[in-house]
């Protein structure tokens, strides 16, 4: 059969696959399904659809999972997830209301009492506040690591924790936010399959935000989930919040079961809208990295600028860039930088820019700066942020689709004040 997926790349299936415009009198575009229930045809049908979303019976070969109600299934969410899946090589999506809504889905579908989740460290702080302070309510663990750890390290942390018989997920976001430190998936993995028994699959979790789906695939490298938070590159306009959750079907659907109860999918509007950001995906994040690569060589010369973190400029032949090239197809439009001084000079320099607008969040067309060791990052001990990296010298920049002369001359001007 002649599968459209297998000839044609993401981008060029990003406007039309999974729709079909005689659902809606030849639109173009798929509409707002702006409906809360679905009209059985016949009470068959209904029943049959029943069978279906609750589990009662596997689907017959081409049988397709029927419309109900939008809490379970809407067509804006389903076609976006179908599309969704083609970056990323998934066989299943599951979109949510936001980022951490799906993070904390595949966590309470995952974990159970007595269970220990290693990860990576510096966290996403609502995902590390989950960890840290939620999950304990229900006897769960969780333990940071820090992304330095090669495989042996990472496999005696466990041990002197004693939890290897207790862990159940290795959670990591690489690159690390802000500092872009990159961590090796399948080290993980390899750490993951040393202590799975056969009673116990310890999976490994993965928060692609910062390069997904485009420039990394967290699933090809052994991972079971990879997460999004889609208000970022994939939303990508700073008009929505949205998640994401890709991994095997039989994964996807536990998560899904469980989204039904929880009740936390998008809405017709959010899936509409993230339909719309798709198409432009690619345009958007290959300029958004070019000239993320072009602010980066600036800021490096310049003399106020102590010390960039970007992926462009990670020594050769170092661990770290070995990661790079084994899991990185780009480096990326994200990128920090060290100002000479601290607080004060990041402070002034955040204050004077005049296109850069000085807001937190990250991935959309405009750029965005931000002082972490105040802002996104305020929630870790001062120690352990210093240990990170994350000093009151360091600023965030997340880099847009502006013209770059436009944000290099900002960047100028804003020193120099
Ligand atoms: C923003 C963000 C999240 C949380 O997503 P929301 O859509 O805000 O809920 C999780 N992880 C990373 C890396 C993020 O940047």
């Amino acid at each position: 059969m002649f599968k459209k997926e297998e000839i044609f790349r993401p981008e060029s299936l990003m406007m039309s696959y999974g729709y079909n415009p005689a659902w809606s009198e030849g639109a173009i575009k798929c509409p707002v399904f702006q409906t809360s229930t679905f009209v059985f045809a016949t009470a068959e049908e209904g029943k049959a659809f029943f069978e279906v979303a609750y589990g009662l019976r596997g689907k017959e070969p081409g049988e397709k999972t029927g419309l109900i109600y939008s809490r379970i299934n809407n067509p804006d969410l389903e076609i976006l997830e179908n599309r969704l899946c083609l970056w990323d090589k998934a066989e299943e999506c599951a979109v949510f209301e936001s980022g951490m809504s799906a993070i904390t889905t595949v966590f309470l579908e995952f974990l159970k009492p007595g269970d220990v989740v290693m990860y990576s460290m510096p966290l996403y702080g609502g995902t590390e506040h989950f960890l840290q302070h939620i999950l304990p309510k229900w006897g769960i663990k969780a333990i940071g690591f820090s992304p330095e750890l090669d495989e042996e390290g990472l496999l005696s942390q466990i041990r002197e924790n004693e939890v290897a018989s207790d862990l159940a997920m290795i959670y990591i976001e690489s690159p690390a936010n802000p500092t872009n430190t990159l961590i090796d998936i399948e080290m993980c993995k390899s750490v993951a399959s040393q202590l799975s028994t056969k009673e116990k699959t310890i999976r490994i979790a993965v928060d692609n935000t910062y390069m997904g789906p485009l420039w990394q695939h967290p699933l090809k490298h052994g991972a079971d989930f990879v997460l999004y938070s889609a208000t970022k590159y994939i939303g990508g306009h700073s008009d929505l919040i949205a998640g994401a959750v890709l991994g095997s079907s039989e994964l996807i659907t536990r998560i899904k079961t469980l989204r039904t109860f929880l009740g936390n999918m998008a809405s017709p509007w959010t899936g509409w809208m993230l339909m719309r950001s798709l198409e432009t995906l690619k345009v958007r994040m290959e300029q958004q990295a070019l000239n993320a690569a072009k602010v980066a060589v600036y800021l490096e010369a310049h003399p106020k600028v102590t010390r960039v973190y970007f992926l462009g400029n990670i020594p050769l032949n170092s661990e770290q860039h070995k990661i790079f090239q084994k899991q990185f197809l780009s480096t990326g439009a994200m990128l920090s930088f060290d100002i000479a001084g601290g607080e004060k000079e990041a402070f002034r320099f955040l204050n004077a820019l005049k296109l850069i607008k000085l807001a937190v969040s990250l991935g959309g067309t405009e750029s965005l700066a931000e002082h972490p060791a105040t802002m996104t990052h305020v929630g870790i001990e001062p120690q352990k942020r210093i240990e990170m990296g994350i000093t009151d010298a360091l600023i965030r920049i997340s880099v847009g689709v502006e013209n770059y002369h436009d944000l290099i001359w900002d960047i100028e001007q804003a020193l120099s004040d």
